[in-house]
């Protein structure tokens, strides 16, 4: 070791797997703490996440500045981060960004100015820089400059640039993020006897007045709330502040969207057998060391969240803190509000709606423990906490939970690291869990509880099925339009709606796919419209009378003619959601209807309000894609209508079927929860399939039996593990070869792993390599995409195989790249 040079390793957020050390000249800031560094051209935000590694001194670079006093990351957050980066094969830094507020990691900002174009000759992509450039004065903001151009990356192009005098660069430094203040008033002269008051203020009665308001307020007032709405002036304030009984403070204020939402009342209610049985296991956890997780399997209805709301009191009671995780905020704002009932201003959160700085306010009441509980998203898992005792995953089943860029986290899986790094108890709960988390409770690896029965003694709705093939023969084969329901609605759950809405009870109707129709064929030749950027077929939408791509958001103008052959007969396929709407309202002219999906719910609070109205009584029919499926409770809904249960099972997905009985297992779950009762309608081809028949015989079991043995040939998760290798390029050829490239590049290393004795600790033995093949979607946002799976038993020998490809294999040159995704949720 060379003595008394202090280094420090730094992770940046950068897509390179490695950390790099960095010299430091003053005290050695802890594990934890942001850094400004040095990096290539530029300077970087990073932060310490350990002593430098030893070796070569000389040429090793200074850290620049050390940007907080005390380290933004929690120690244990660090340390999950760097298991998050190992097993999901992600730059540490990468995982770390995704842990904080954007605010903590912004990047330096790099300016650049023209300073001498002369009469050199540039390539297309530099002229285009040096023209965005001579247009505008002065230094710009790099960031800017590529947003506007839509450029990818320009900073090849500005090195070059550079290197050759044509521009000057700066980076200034990042500022702080910003922290809103507010004027306050506080006394800090307490006035005893009256006597004193009289002398003190004689005549300046007004004076007299606003100290004694300040007293009444408890002492302090906002400054613009004395001015404004008590209308005293600034100079007697300035009065008070000439005697010394005032100061004025800037105090930091909290940005809270919710501030305006009203809490409501929490009910005192009584907990039921089966929910005090549950409790009580759990309550167990918090005394123990470090608790086994628990897998609480309760049917709709059954009062999951109140079984965490009495261990959050719990675990508060005990001086600890708790992390809520729900699917989607907008989605759940029932559920968000029973905890803001019951817990006020110890719950902060977390909304995909906030701004920058309201995430980074919400982020600073945890870590300095004003607020003792985080309710959230997926991310809401990094909350700043200390002293966890619970962590609670709500429908613990869904796809959110998994991060969809890099890194590819599942946050139900991270949930079971952080609460068991702090003895945490840590609660997945579901009506409908995911195989992983049935497997690990049936094999003794969670804990399992059940609360088996509705509260208040309501039963499951009366599930049935309308078979769409024998709807159509009845139509004779021949005119689907013919009926109220227009051939999208059966005419029993026509009939069905009719007597709901003569009792003036509330409907549901689902269809997992939005849009007026998912294709436009036709008729002449059969040419489907497809994205220009995705083989993916393009949804029509009626409203806007264009037709767009689901992924790309790619648009046009409906057409009105084959492109191919010029044909006026064209076919609009597939009902969406906006068909069943017009439908809907042509079948019920006197229903009030709502739709709710991606298209209807693009504000802030969309969500909120369409599901106001249906609690107040304002909606009739409520009808939309998987976002009204979950969580939702409405006493007065008594039927729910599956409009085509299809959807989706055929995706060339294994979990198609999973994904079909949670949805209509959810959605069912919807009816009946009042004294009302209910009943659900499916409409399907596939009567007989086992998701359908298990979800109409509300049996969850029988499901996951099955599903259980459809997943062993080929293996599939929970049997095996898997990482989906997604390789994608612009040019087709290029993304193939990439593909092939890898898989052998592979194969051959696990074969030298599988040589006798030869493999040692850091063998791939037992991992199985599938494809490589084209991706079931070929082509995404101009890329085509070809994919190859790693499966294996061994999580550990699945890593070590991964991550020697993502850090070995060469891709070859061009715009290629290749996407690791661990335990995926999807292989699309
Ligand atoms: P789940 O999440 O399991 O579907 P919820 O937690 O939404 O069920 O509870 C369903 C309904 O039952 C809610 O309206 C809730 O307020 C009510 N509820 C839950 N527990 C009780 C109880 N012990 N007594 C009375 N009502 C309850
Ligand atoms: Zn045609
Ligand atoms: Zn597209």
């Amino acid at each position: 070791m060379s003595r008394g040079v202090a280094r420090v390793d730094v992770a940046l957020p950068l897509p390179i797997h490695r950390t790099f050390t960095y010299r430091v000249d003053g005290p050695i800031p802890p594990i934890g703490t942001r850094v400004l560094v040095p990096f290539r051209r530029d300077e970087r935000i990073g932060w310490v996440v350990g002593p430098g590694s030893r070796g070569e001194i000389k040429g090793l670079k200074s850290v620049l500045s050390v940007l907080d006093e005390t380290p933004t990351v929690p120690a244990d957050l660090v340390e999950l981060c760097r298991w998050i980066a190992d097993y999901y094969i992600a730059p540490m830094g990468i995982a770390l960004r995704a842990a904080l507020p954007a605010v903590l990691s912004d990047v330096s900002r790099d300016y650049v100015t023209l300073r001498d174009l002369g009469s050199r000759s540039l390539r297309p992509r530099e002229q285009r820089v040096a023209d965005w450039l001579s247009a505008r004065p002065g230094p710009q903001r790099v960031r800017t400059m590529r947003r506007d151009l839509g450029m990818g990356s320009v900073w090849p192009e500005v090195r070059s640039l550079l290197a050759r005098g044509v521009l000057s660069h700066e980076t200034l430094p990042p500022t702080t993020p910003s922290v809103k203040t507010r004027r306050v008033v506080r006394i800090t002269r307490h006035l005893g006897t009256l006597a004193e008051r009289d002398e003190i203020f004689g005549r300046a009665g007004r004076q007299k007045e606003a100290y004694a308001s300040l007293e009444a307020s408890g002492g302090s007032s906002d400054l613009s709330h004395l001015m404004g709405n008590e209308g005293f002036s600034r100079t007697v304030i300035a009065g008070l502040e000439e005697k010394e009984l005032v100061q004025l403070v800037d105090e930091e204020e909290y940005r809270d969207p919710f501030v305006h939402t009203a809490v409501p009342e929490a009910p005192k209610l009584t907990l039921t057998q089966h929910q005090r049985v549950a409790l009580a296991a759990l309550v167990d956890g918090l005394d123990e060391r470090v608790p086994a997780p628990y897998l609480l399997q309760g049917i709709t209805g059954s009062g999951k969240t109140l079984v965490y709301i009495e261990l959050l009191r719990e675990a508060l009671a005990r001086g600890r803190t708790a992390i809520v995780l729900v699917p989607e905020i907008a989605l759940t704002p029932q559920t968000v509000s029973r905890f803001r009932a019951h817990f006020a201003d110890d719950v902060a959160v977390l909304h995909s709606g906030l701004s920058d700085g309201e995430r980074y306010d919400a982020w600073r009441q945890l870590r300095n423990g004003e607020r003792r509980i985080a309710i959230g998203a997926r991310s809401a898992l990094f909350a700043p906490l200390e002293n966890i005792g619970a962590v609670i995953v709500d429908e613990e089943h869904e796809g959110t939970y998994k991060q969809s860029d890099a890194p590819r986290y599942h946050a139900r899986d991270l949930a079971v690291m952080r609460a068991r790094a702090h003895g945490a108890v840590c609660v997945l709960g579901s009506a409908t869990p995911s195989l992983e988390s049935w497997q690990n409770a049936r094999s003794g690896k969670f804990r399992h509880l059940f609360l088996p029965e509705r509260v208040g003694g309501g039963r499951l709705p009366e599930v049935r099925v309308i078979d769409l093939r024998e709807e159509r023969k009845k139509e004779g084969g021949g005119s689907p339009r013919a009926g109220r329901g227009a051939g999208v609605l059966s005419r029993e759950l026509v009939d069905a709606i009719d007597v709901r809405l003569r009792k003036r009870e509330q409907v549901i109707l689902l269809l997992n796919r939005r849009g007026y129709s998912s294709f436009v064929q036709c008729r002449e030749c059969g040419e489907v419209e497809q994205c220009e950027n995705c083989s993916i077929s393009l949804t029509f939408h009626r409203v806007t009378q264009r037709i767009v791509c689901h992924h790309c958001r790619f648009e046009a103008p409906a057409p009105s003619r084959c492109p191919r052959c010029g044909s006026a007969d064209l076919s609009f396929r597939g009902v969406g959601t906006e068909q069943v709407e017009r439908v809907a309202n042509e079948a019920f002219p006197e229903a009030r209807i709502a739709r709710m999906d991606v298209d209807t719910t693009s504000g802030k609070w969309a969500h909120q309000r369409i599901l106001a109205r249906v609690e107040s009584g304002e909606v009739d029919i409520l009808l939309g894609t998987q976002m009204i499926a979950k969580g939702l409770d409405f006493p007065r809904v008594t039927l729910v209508g599956v409009v085509n249960a299809d959807v989706g099972m055929n995706l060339p997905d294994f979990r198609g079927s999973e994904r079909t009985y949670q949805l209509l297992s959810q959605v069912a779950g919807r009816a009946g929860r009042s004294v009302l009762g209910g009943e659900v309608l499916i409409q399907t081809s596939l009567p007989d399939h086992y998701a359908v028949r298990a979800a109409v015989a509300h049996d969850f079991e029988m499901f996951a039996t099955r599903e259980l043995e459809e997943r062993l040939r080929p293996s599939y998760p929970p049997h095996v593990r898997l990482v989906n290798v997604v390789v994608s390029s612009p040019d087709q050829g290029l993304a193939a070869r990439a593909a092939e490239g890898g898989a052998n590049w592979l194969r051959r290393w696990l074969s030298a792993c599988a040589r006798p004795r030869r493999s040692g600790p850091g063998g791939g033995v037992g991992v199985e390599l599938v494809g490589p093949a084209p991706a079931p979607i070929e082509r995404l946002h101009n890329r085509w995409r070809w994919h190859f799976l790693l499966r294996g038993p061994s999580p550990r020998a699945l890593g070590r195989a991964a991550r020697a490809l993502a850090e070995d294999y060469n891709l070859p040159s061009g715009d290629v790249r290749m996407v690791l995704d661990r335990d995926p949720v999807a292989l699309l």
